[in-house]
């Protein structure tokens, strides 16, 4: 389709499409990708070939309602162009009040503003984009005191503080302000910066924010009506998609211990007290001490469940259990059948759910809508009932130190997306890992005949990030031994000596990294070696980043794939000369694993069950961190694949199409081809 750097796009919008301008469109056009009405709303003077490509396709899916999934690699300039084309389509309709940008890094927050910014600064003969940048409450608030009182306000009368939030409020939407310059601006004017960007975002156009303002209901249950948005009205934006499904899961992710139902039970007596103090009405009292009393048979039932579950793991080989959601949720029917209230259990539960929301404790904001065990447990147990005759949720029982814990484990993405995706006026997801795409269609429960898939090519030059594959070693369990970790070591060591920089080496599991770490005689003296750790913090990733910058001594990070370094970091300034990942961090034997792959084989077939639970989420996590080395178009870096399974058919068909790999028969070699690497590229 392209030819002399010009892409056309046929625009076939058809006749009875439904599309969100809301009358039938009764053209086929065929339009110019450089000259379409997204460039009137693109930050940049020229689009490159595959970012035209990708804004007229984008543009084109959302005038008819529909969700791109785009596999867009970095570089494609994909915040500029899904931008556009959501600010073209919005201006084709009324009906498109909010544009929401998606995404799960802070980073990426930074850049949507700054494209913004730009875009405003080349129109200055057009209104300013109004943009809100947001973060969590938390993180804007700073410290908060110890019993979690906010403060910024403290001292003003309830007008002064309303002027003073007006007048921040208007500060934001008139040109595009990072979070962390609101945050300081709230700071000076004595105002909450976190609720003036609540208030700003009822007004403006784009809002950037966590995915878990849209896709995890604890928080858009509350989050999106104080913004006034409907996602109904939306244009959504999911950035770094491939991180979707997992923070979907996690949204829904509950466990119940039974210090748990012991902490709730506390809360609901001291609550019971503050009613009875402050003269609540008699049938408050009944109701409330109804709900106790069947708290405490719960308590009960729980620590015996608990006991039984424990005993049938105690002895076995398996550190968890997958448990029946209705066999759990018997426990908590059994203890209101055992009270003396006629209600029945359905009348029981409502009762239940409305005490136990109005607990709230000492210290905690209402408008947040602050954690309590009463919420926590209510959580879990609307989840159970939720998903009780549900096979997309497991529930998993494990032993947590000397206690036995129950968690609530969602298999599918699909049931919570797939209805806000048919509900928003239109999607876009994309990320340069979003491989392959209709795994990911199905993962997030899009139709095909309301979606559209396409994969777009990098515009790096490939020569400068070839990719080496070894064929002697693997992370395989059944061939892991001293020298197959001995090769693993030689062929680092190579690659070592021959860097003229940096080098990130990826392992599948921490327990990897400190076998290859026990001993680091395969260092050369001219690097210094900075090793991952589970309990790294924000500021502990930051100095290691800084280290790399340090050109007095080359460094060696030894990290972990799907950790802190291998994705979401930034290794601006090709810092990085080499990435190394060793093995397939294919997920580890458990309950949970067994559930997902049994559910999408179900659902999907034999093959696919494999695929979409093990093996692709597993490749993928090896794409992502080999392309850390690889942000712009002058970085060039080597990158090697130590995991001779990808010679297998099976592992190499999941490779996106057209990668060119260098397979490595040993370590020699690699250092060989590295060497000669780095002469045509110092
Ligand atoms: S006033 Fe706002 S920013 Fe300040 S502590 Fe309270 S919520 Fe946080």
């Amino acid at each position: 389709m392209a030819t002399g750097g010009h892409v056309k796009a046929l625009l076939n919008l058809g006749l009875h499409d439904p599309n969100i301008i809301g009358r039938p469109n009764v053209v086929t056009t065929l339009m110019e990708d450089t000259s379409g009405p997204w460039m009137e709303h693109f930050a940049h003077k020229e689009a490159r070939d595959q970012q035209g490509q990708f804004m007229a396709d984008a543009y084109l899916s959302l005038i008819k309602g529909r969700t791109i999934i785009a596999e867009a690699p970095t570089g494609l300039g994909k915040t500029a162009a899904s931008l556009a084309s959501a600010l073209a389509a919005m201006k084709q309709s009324e009906n498109v009040k909010k544009i929401l940008f998606l995404t799960g890094r802070q980073s990426q927050h930074k850049i949507v503003i700054d494209t913004v910014r730009k875009l405003n600064e080349n129109r200055k003969d057009h209104p300013n984009v109004a943009i809100v940048d947001l973060i969590g409450r938390e993180s804007m608030c700073g410290k908060l005191t110890i019993d979690r009182q906010c403060f910024c306000e403290e001292g003003v009368s309830e007008k002064a503080r309303g002027g003073r939030r007006s007048q921040l409020k208007r500060w934001i939407l008139e040109w595009p302000r990072h979070v962390e310059e609101t945050v300081k601006n709230g700071r000076i004017e004595g105002t909450c910066p976190y609720m003036c960007c609540i208030e700003a975002a009822r007004e403006a156009e784009i809002i950037v924010m966590d995915y878990n303002h849209v896709f995890v209901e604890s928080v858009s249950d509350s989050s999106l009506p104080s913004m006034s948005i409907d996602v109904g009205s939306s244009i959504v934006i999911v950035d770094e998609a491939h991180n979707l499904p997992d923070r979907i899961k996690m949204g829904l992710e509950m466990r119940l211990t039974s210090k748990t139902v012991k902490a709730a039970r506390f809360e609901l007596e001291e609550h019971q007290e503050t009613l009875a103090r402050d003269g609540a009405s008699p049938e408050v009292l009944e109701e409330t001490s109804s709900v106790l009393g069947w708290m405490r048979r719960v308590e009960n039932g729980i620590i015996d469940w608990m006991g039984e579950n424990r005993e049938g793991l105690e002895g076995g080989d398996d550190s968890d259990a997958l448990v029946e959601a209705g066999e759990l949720l018997n426990v908590f029917k059994t203890a209101w059948e055992s009270s003396l209230s006629k209600a029945k259990w359905n009348a029981g539960y409502t009762m239940m759910r409305r005490t136990l929301e109005q607990v709230k404790v000492e210290g905690e904001d209402e408008e947040e809508g602050g954690e309590t065990f009463c919420s926590r447990f209510l959580s879990f147990m609307d989840t159970l009932v939720r998903f009780e005759k549900s096979e997309a949720m497991a529930i998993v029982f494990d032993i947590l130190g000397e206690e036995g814990r129950v968690t609530s484990c969602l298999l599918d993405p699909s049931v919570v997306s797939s209805g806000i995706i048919s509900n928003s006026i239109g999607s876009i997801f994309m990320s340069g890992t979003l491989h392959p795409t209709s795994m990911y269609a199905d993962l997030f429960g899009v139709f095909s005949d309301s979606s559209i898939e396409r994969s777009y090519t990098s515009p790096f030059p490939e020569d400068q990030r070839p990719i080496l594959i070894s064929s002697d070693v693997t992370t395989k369990f059944t061939s892991r031994g001293e020298g197959n970790l001995n090769r693993i070591r030689g062929h680092i060591a190579r690659v070592l000596d021959e860097s003229p920089g940096n080098v990130a080496i990826f392992l599948p599991s921490y327990n990897m990294l400190n076998e290859l770490v026990d001993q680091v005689t395969w260092v050369p003296a001219s690097f210094r070696i900075k090793v991952e750790t589970n309990e790294m913090n924000k500021q502990d990733v930051s100095g290691i980043l800084r280290d790399l910058n340090d050109e007095q001594i080359n460094t060696v990070l030894v990290a972990v794939m799907g950790g802190r370094f291998s994705e979401g970091v930034d290794y601006s300034g090709g810092v990085l000369s080499s990435a190394i990942t060793v093995g397939l961090p294919l997920a580890p034997p458990s309950s949970r694993h067994t559930a997902t792959v049994e559910y999408f084989s179900k659902r999907f077939g034999r093959e696919k069950g494999w695929r979409y639970s093990s093996a692709q989420p597993a490749v993928n996590s090896v794409l992502q961190a080999i392309g850390r080395p690889i942000r712009k178009k002058e970085d060039r870096a080597i990158l090697v694949v130590l995991e001779n399974r990808f010679f297998n058919r099976s592992y190499s068909r999941l490779l996106p199409d057209g990668l060119t790999t260098i397979p490595s028969a040993d370590s020699d070699m690699t250092g060989r081809l590295t060497r000669r690497f780095f002469a045509r590229y110092p």
